[in-house]
């Protein structure tokens, strides 16, 4: 069901239960704000998941109240996974869906990371 992008956060929700470590994931990148995993269904050759350490809901949540820190270095750590991937050449997109009309799933923030074909023009 999509998310509610103003209800308080589900600490049972699927990339809580990842960052506690009881649900398995495939790593890519992680440090003091930021995991990065391959998503489980990819919609492209590369489909990343970043996704901040702290119990934000969305995009909305995460950029009202995350503090200076947490904000830099989620930025700075969806960056580094790209970089570190070889993708900045090729290119890349990032999409973060927030809240019902975006079909936003899950309700811990995430960015998805989409590289590794040419992937045409947005379709909206
Ligand atoms: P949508 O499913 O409409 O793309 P989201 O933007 O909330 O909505 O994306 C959630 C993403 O999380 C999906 O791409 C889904 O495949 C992925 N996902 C769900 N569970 C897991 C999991 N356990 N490990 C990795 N990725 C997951």
């Amino acid at each position: 069901m999509a998310v509610d992008a103003t209800q308080p956060y589900d600490d049972q929700n699927v990339f809580a239960k990842i960052l506690r470590g009881e649900i398995p994931n495939r790593t890519v990148y992680e440090d003091d704000f930021a995991l990065a995993f391959h998503d489980i269904n990819p919609q492209a050759p590369t489909h990343v998941l970043v996704i901040p350490k702290g119990a934000y809901v969305c995009w909305d949540d995460f950029s009202a109240k995350a503090s200076e820190a947490e904000i830099a270095g989620f930025v700075r750590a969806v960056g580094k996974v790209a970089r570190d991937l070889g993708l900045v050449a090729p290119g890349y997109r990032l999409l973060a869906n927030t809240g019902t009309d975006s079909h936003q799933e899950v309700p811990h923030l995430h960015v998805h990371l989409f590289a590794g074909q040419p992937l045409g023009p947005m379709l909206v």
